[in-house]
């Protein structure tokens, strides 16, 4: 993958996080639990003869069990948490008429380069958690009442597309009350290592689906895999409904596509609001010079470090070319077609979430904790 090259924090992740996984997974003092990105499901099957793009979720979910993980989530579900959040941001963002776009907060990638290469812009990104660390510090709460954990240790693990992962996990903002959220990261790459030296055969297991709770996410949350993805779900959002005919013309407003840059306007309300979708980091510093010259407007930037956005992130497969990316790209779609529910505002398995474990919580558990991050700043400066 592009990655690999591309990704400024790529450089810290020689060390693989195999062993402590495995290590946690052989304590009985300790729950396993995983969250599987959207992406892997479409790459994994490639290191084990599996048509391109086929999404191996039950495969994966299954054998992760068999490795004795002890519940398996899936990280669309945090995506719709992402999707609310940001959401609501975007409508808040306009109406402060800052003058200057939103920017999209996932890609931990593209926050390091934005906020490296351009300070005066990065109090924009988002103050939405990525769909990992909103999950993550959702599973850590849960995961504190003495119901749930049965007195035993959490290990929080994420299964994720991307290296770049592995430094955004140890980010100062990405811990709640002082506790980082999620343990390990663990590559696509490094999960199909791993059960490859498990012996377990991977065409011969039977499918299973991920756990409840937090196995149940929208199309919106998986298409996050996908550059447009984050902004085609934050459009669904401010859809109101889900008429047939509003759905399409989302699809068809210039969102999707592999272009490194797409311009287009979101209808809101009457108003149009203008964004833009970009991939790949150079693609990126384009559209920024132009933000900062004054010569470009918009009320929505979602970056995506990797071109063509995570399906093609630097912890996939390697030898990836044009039809393996094009057979992720159906991957992606199909799953969405086949998602039920297509609009994250109507996960009620989500909905739910904000009645019960985020009541009150929000802030500490959604969003970047800045004051975290302050506090390790002002350590450094001491
Ligand atoms: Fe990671 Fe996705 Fe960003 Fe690539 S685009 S660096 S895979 S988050």
């Amino acid at each position: 993958g592009q990655c690999r090259i591309v990704c400024p924090t790529g450089a810290i992740t020689v060390v693989s996080d195999i062993e402590p996984v495995m290590k946690a997974l052989a304590d009985p003092q300790t729950i396993v639990v995983a969250q599987i990105a959207p992406a892997v499901r479409l790459a994994l099957g490639d290191k084990f003869g599996m048509p391109k793009g086929e999404n191996v979720m039950g495969r994966i979910v299954s054998i992760m069990h068999r490795m004795g993980f002890d519940e398996i989530y899936d990280t669309t579900y945090g995506a719709d948490l992402t999707v609310l959040e940001e959401s609501k941001e975007l409508l808040e963002h306009v109406s402060s008429g800052k003058g200057v776009p939103l920017f999209t907060s996932c890609c931990p990638a593209w926050v390091q380069h934005c906020e490296k290469k351009y300070p005066d812009l990065a109090k924009y990104i988002s103050t939405c958690r990525s769909p990992m660390q909103m999950f993550g510090a959702v599973i850590r709460e849960y995961f504190r009442d003495p119901e749930h954990n049965a007195g035993k240790k959490l290990v929080n693990v994420a299964i994720m597309p991307c290296t770049a992962k592995k430094g955004e996990i140890l980010r100062p903002e990405s811990r709640t009350r002082g506790i980082q959220d999620v343990d390990y990261v663990i590559t696509t790459e490094e999960l199909s290592s791993i059960i490859e030296q498990s012996g377990i055969v991977f065409d011969k297991v039977e499918i299973e689906s991920a756990d409840v709770p937090f196995g149940i996410g929208s199309g919106s949350g998986m298409i996050f895999g996908i550059t447009g993805g984050v902004t085609e779900a934050v459009m669904r959002r401010l859809q109101r409904g889900h008429d047939r005919a509003a759905m399409r013309a989302i699809t068809e407003s210039g969102v999707r596509g592999m272009e490194g840059i797409k311009k287009f306007e979101i209808p809101y309300n009457g108003k149009l609001l203008k964004a833009a979708v970009v991939s790949g980091l150079a693609n990126a510093d384009i559209i920024m010079d132009g933000i900062r010259s004054g010569e470009e407007h918009f009320d929505f930037v979602e970056v995506m470090a990797c071109p063509g956005g995570c399906i093609m992130g630097g912890g996939q497969p390697a030898k990836s070319g044009p039809r393996t990316r094009a057979g992720r790209i159906r991957g992606i779609y199909e799953t969405d077609i086949n998602t039920q529910i297509k609009k994250s505002d109507e996960n009620p398995t989500v909905t739910l979430l904000y009645e019960t474990l985020l009541k009150g919580h929000v802030h500490e558990l959604l969003h970047r904790n800045t004051r975290e991050a302050e506090r390790a700043e002002q350590k450094r400066v001491e």
